[in-house]
């Protein structure tokens, strides 16, 4: 039992003998009331005052001009992609160690991704490996950036910010703008999470958030676009909406469009999480500093802090072990214990569908992947 103590240690600060998940979402506020206000209404689905009113407290909060809800996170980023240009003449960067929604939405577009490493520090895109890529694989051809080998454009730079840890993304932003490709930013982790006093999401041209159950705050399923480029915001808003032209009672639809509005109910929900985004936030930052201190006293496990210029929402904790034994064996006495921890994502491209994608050298990536584990996050009693 060689991790028994930080197992004691997990259980202590949730203070229980049941199971601990990793993340469980918490309702402390108005939810039953805003959700009974709802049935009340009639109005549970794709038209309400909810829908109004969480994305203007997502704007507000995040201090993007716009936000557009919609159905869930991997939605909100198929849009953004689809708003920026991404097709199927285009081929888009990302990160390898990353959720599978992230290449799904590109893959929605029926583009491809390619992958560029990580930092091991933040453990999302690394400017550094982005901006080699870039240098030794495109060139600009009638001012777009295409890939040499394949002859594609490079429709899309996606950073991910891992766990909520802002990657680097303003160093991000400068190269993309330099080589002209749309910085679309996956924050589908981070809300709550800043960079250089900048929320996440609001670096590029556009944005995705997540508000799925295991997320900071959720609304059931949901998402959230955010920008600041108002036609943009319309578009989104309207193909979101099946794409319909506003009128009086005629059906005139003037695009493919999609079904993907957030319900009311789910807005509903959402409304009363992001009254208590604040608290939720303090609560994790504080599991995250008695964390810290535990692990300062464990040579053999590291854990991961916010990165420098950097606030995290610390979504997720992460800890890294030794090697992959070691995180096997941390895993397996966790699990036993009922103390639940998981391993980062398989590596995009070591996926079936993401095996013939072109890669940089993914040293920081294969490390990380190795060796890091995610331990309990939900908010403490
Ligand atoms: C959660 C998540 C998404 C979106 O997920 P949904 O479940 O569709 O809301 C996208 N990218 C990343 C990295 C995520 O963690």
């Amino acid at each position: 039992m060689k991790y028994r103590d930080t197992i004691e240690f997990i259980r202590s600060l949730y203070d229980t003998n049941d199971f601990i998940p990793l993340h469980a979402p918490v309702f402390l506020g108005n939810e039953k009331a805003y959700l009974n206000e709802c049935i009340d209404s009639t109005f549970v689905s794709s038209v309400g005052k909810f829908v109004d009113r969480f994305e203007a407290m997502v704007a507000e909060f995040t201090g993007a001009k716009y936000a557009v809800a919609t159905v869930n996170g991997t939605a909100a980023l198929h849009v953004a992609l689809k708003l920026v240009g991404v097709d199927e003449r285009c081929e888009v960067i990302t990160q390898p160690l990353t959720f599978i929604a992230t290449c799904n939405a590109i893959s929605y577009c029926n583009a491809k991704p390619l992958f560029v490493d990580v930092d091991r520090e933040t453990m999302g895109l690394s400017p550094e490996s982005l901006e080699a890529f870039l240098k030794e694989h495109t060139t600009m051809r009638n001012g777009s950036c295409v890939n040499k080998t394949t002859g594609k454009k490079i429709g899309a730079v996606v950073p991910m910010h891992t766990f909520g840890h802002p990657c680097r993304i303003d160093l991000i932003a400068e190269i993309c703008e330099r080589y002209r490709i749309p910085l679309v930013e996956d924050a589908a982790e981070s809300l709550g999470s800043w960079y250089k006093g900048r929320h996440t999401g609001t670096f590029g041209t556009i944005a995705a958030f997540s508000f799925n159950g295991n997320k900071t705050i959720t609304t059931g399923g949901g998402g959230m676009i955010v920008t600041d480029d108002e036609a943009l915001a319309r578009r989104a808003k309207h193909i979101t909406t099946t794409a319909k032209v506003p009128h009086p009672y005629e059906y005139i639809h003037d695009e493919i469009g999609y079904n993907y509005r957030l319900p009311n109910l789910n807005a509903a929900l959402g409304c009363a999480q992001m009254e208590k985004l604040e608290e939720i936030l303090a609560n994790k930052r504080q599991t995250a500093e008695t964390y810290r201190k535990h692990f300062s006293q464990k040579p053999e496990i590291a854990f991961v802090g916010e990165p420098e210029n950097a606030k995290s929402n610390y979504w997720l904790n992460a800890v890294v072990l030794e090697n992959s034994d070691a995180r096997d064996a941390f895993l397996k006495e966790s699990n036993d214990a009922g103390v639940m921890t998981r391993p980062i994502w398989r590596l995009m491209n070591r996926l079936a569908m993401f095996e013939e994608a072109q890669c940089a050298p993914l040293e920081n990536a294969q490390w990380l992947e190795e060796r890091v584990v995610n331990i309990p996050s939900g908010v403490r009693p």
